[in-house]
């Protein structure tokens, strides 16, 4: 069987790799697996690619895999990456697939994006004697963690592979099925995890002392976290700072000791980094002072923004435009989410776009929601557009420089 290399040849191949897509999203949504525990996913995914014949180069992850493909023809490697992990967020939508793990959730849409690149493996490899260049397909574990790319990357995954490309997406419940975003430059947010512990000495919930509650503490600077970016923004998108997880106490008549404020701080240029995070320590100091308690402020986890090459984003935005239409391909503004995919993109230059997977009728949840849901045509096109714009990365010759356009 031979089919024409290049754009031509791309839809009726995806075409007719979409139902075994479609099956294999489901299958993983049934059985979704946090982060470095995606052992099942994982082995899914070294049989399909085993199958195929590509040959499995050795990772740093416990799960997680990275699969070559040699094209015929000389041309560049393109690294393509999908993220394989779940959340732990218990299922509310009513579907023959529903997640069969109580409180875990392919909630991101993870499962689409690993079946979407074994839909691509297998267009790909069909015509591989055509194709120019290599293709490293690359299945990251513990995304959500923002654990999973750093390790795989400080692990050796990049190295010798100088003069690469970078391909990914991310399904987006919030754009209608049938659009494409792409954006060139910086994409989305560079990520803190904040972890701010307080401490103080303690006592009777009748007897307070005025100074030492790391619980009025606590609440003073829940309140006070939004102005550490105020005023900070990036054409038109602001900077987030947000607490997601307080503990403190164990009675109501006692007033702890200690108590913990997690959250999350959304930056997008280097300038902003340093200016939100020098607000925060200052908040910090301020907080300790007047509130008579210790505070000890952590930054356990982070990822740089996300950052498109603009060259490579048009050629992505191209194939997308091939695929949907002129008026489909969406140039976006910045989005405060963030993606561990900026590891490969720090390291390489490429492109990170977003498929849209609303339903029409508006009843697809948030990301991370448990009412989180897509309309599965957003594989088809994610497909296309994954296979068009590795092809056109691949491409030997001069091509746009990374850098420009
Ligand atoms: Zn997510
Ligand atoms: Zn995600």
């Amino acid at each position: 069987v031979t089919s024409p290399a290049g754009p031509n040849g791309t839809p009726a191949a995806v075409d007719a790799a979409f139902d075994e897509m479609v099956d294999t999203r489901r299958a993983l949504h049934a059985h979704p697996e946090l982060g470095f525990e995606e052992h099942v996913t994982t082995t899914l995914i070294r049989d399909r690619l085993g199958a195929l014949g590509l040959t499995e180069r050795p990772v740093a992850t416990p799960t997680g895999g990275a699969f070559v493909l040699e094209g015929g023809r000389p041309g560049r490697t393109v690294v393509l990456r999908a993220d394989i992990d779940a959340l732990a967020v218990h299922e509310q939508v009513d579907v023959g697939f529903r997640s069969t793990v109580d409180g875990h959730m392919h909630a991101c849409g993870h499962d689409a994006h690993t079946a979407v690149l074994l839909g691509a493996a297998r267009v790909l490899t069909a015509r591989a004697e055509e194709l120019p260049g290599r293709y490293l397909f690359v299945f990251q574990p513990g995304e959500e963690s923002l654990m999973g790319a750093r390790t795989m990357v400080e692990g050796g995954l990049l190295e010798g592979l100088e003069g690469a490309r970078v391909i990914g997406h991310h399904v987006a419940s919030t754009l209608p099925v049938g659009l494409v975003g792409v954006r060139g430059g910086i994409t989305m947010s560079e990520v803190h995890s904040l972890r701010i512990t307080l401490r103080g000495a303690g006592g009777h919930g009748a007897m307070p002392t005025g100074s030492g509650d790391v619980v009025r503490a606590i609440a003073r600077l829940v309140d006070d976290l939004g102005g550490v970016v105020a005023g900070l923004g990036y054409e038109g998108t602001d900077c987030v700072c947000t607490a997601g997880r307080l503990r403190a106490g164990s009675a109501p008549n006692v007033i702890p000791d200690h108590a913990v404020l997690e959250g999350t701080l959304r930056t997008f240029t280097a300038d902003q980094r340093t200016e939100a995070l020098g607000r925060l320590r200052a908040l910090c100091d301020t907080l300790a002072a007047d509130q008579g308690v210790t505070v000890e402020l952590e930054l356990p986890g982070h990822a740089p923004a996300v950052v498109n090459d603009p060259g490579l984003s048009a050629l992505v935005a191209a194939a997308a435009r091939a695929r949907v239409g002129h008026e489909r391909v969406l140039a976006m503004p910045p989005v405060a989410p963030s993606d561990d995919v900026s590891e490969f993109l720090d390291r390489l230059p490429g492109c990170y776009f977003f498929v849209g997977g609303g339903h029409p009728d508006g009843s697809s949840g948030v990301h991370h929601a448990p009412t989180f849901a897509i309309d599965e045509e957003a594989l088809r096109v994610a497909c296309a557009v994954t296979v068009d714009g590795a092809l056109a990365m691949a491409a030997p010759g001069p091509g746009p420089a990374p850098g420009a356009g």
